[in-house]
């Protein structure tokens, strides 16, 4: 996009945030899914995402898992893939930046592809509300086990499908330009794989002895360990950052690529307010704020990966 190539924040209000940010403490930043969505990532939470014929809300509960655990398995397997293959942007970088530079910095995703983490944003002041795709966890009652995994396709029977070939008869058919953009996908590794996404392409059904197996119990299934619909939030995490937020006046909440009007974000917005904090949104959509902005706050409208090194830089230092 062009016009990601340069600034779009307006000079006034970078000069009032910027002096207001040198002057701040303590800091909570709040990221949803538009911060991903910088690194070209599908998100698939929230109303009318679609994983193919399925509503990815439906796919995203305990019911739908116990009933069709190989289909919640390869929707929650290509979530990994897809996050693996996308790198963090430079908002996740800066993030991770002015976190070093500012221990009483904290970050509370709500996403759960694991990019912060891999922006080596500092894990102590990273709380993950939703969980991350990187870990499992078995699902028998009586087991509590849990590990990291980053193994991709985490089972064999979870790899996705190939293309047949890189190129087929037909392109003999082509015009030089079509061919040569046929051979330019074939090349790029994930252009030859299926886009399972898309329900026009068949994938085969996934046996349950062929999914994640519990290797200390030997009995249960592993499954995602994200927060499902339904499901309450990790509770460590929620401690952790209730104390944070107690344990003195917030002077500034980031709100970024998210609209904060669902719990646990818009509770962490007003908790974050009622602590004395000033609100900075960052958001493509100008209307997708936390409730009334309030005189004082900040709206940067665009692309996070853009907007937030350019409002942090004078903080964290050049980014570029
Ligand atoms: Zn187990």
């Amino acid at each position: 996009m062009a016009s990601s190539a340069k600034s779009v924040v307006p000079a006034a209000d970078l000069q009032s945030f910027t002096e207001y940010l040198r002057g701040c403490k303590r800091i909570v930043a709040l990221l949803g899914a538009g911060i991903s969505a910088s690194s070209g990532l599908p998100t698939f939470r929230g109303a009318g995402g679609l994983w193919r014929s399925h509503d990815a809300t439906s796919l995203a509960t305990p019911e739908a898992f116990d009933e069709t655990p190989g289909l919640v398995w390869q929707f929650y397997s290509y979530r990994r893939h897809m996050a693996l293959q996308a790198d963090p942007n430079k908002a996740h970088y800066a993030l991770a930046e002015l976190a070093r530079r500012n221990e009483d910095f904290i970050t509370l995703s709500q996403n759960v592809d694991g990019l912060s983490q891999r922006a080596n944003h500092p894990v102590k002041q990273l709380h993950l509300l939703h969980g991350t795709l990187f870990n499992v966890k078995c699902t028998n009652f009586y087991c509590n086990y849990t590990e990291d995994n980053y193994t991709d396709p985490i089972v064999p029977a979870l790899e996705i499908p190939k293309k047949s070939s890189g190129l087929n008869p037909s392109a003999t058919d082509k015009t030089g330009e079509q061919a040569s953009k046929a051979i330019g996908e074939a090349l790029d590794d994930t252009s030859t794989e299926v886009d399972i996404s898309d329900a026009s392409n068949p994938i085969a059904t996934v046996a349950r002895e062929d999914l994640p197996q519990c290797p200390k119990c030997e009995d249960g299934l592993l499954r995602p360990g994200v927060v499902w619909f339904g499901e309450p939030l990790p509770e460590k995490t929620i401690r952790a950052v209730d104390k944070w937020i107690a344990a003195g006046p917030v002077d500034l909440c980031l709100v970024i690529g998210t609209s904060a009007k669902v719990f646990p974000a818009a509770g962490y917005v007003h908790e974050a307010r009622s602590q004395g904090a000033r609100v900075a949104v960052c958001n493509m959509d100008p209307n997708d704020t936390p409730g009334e902005l309030h005189y004082g706050d900040w709206f940067f409208q665009g692309d996070a990966g853009v907007i937030v090194p350019e409002i942090l830089k004078s903080v964290i230092g050049i980014s570029d």
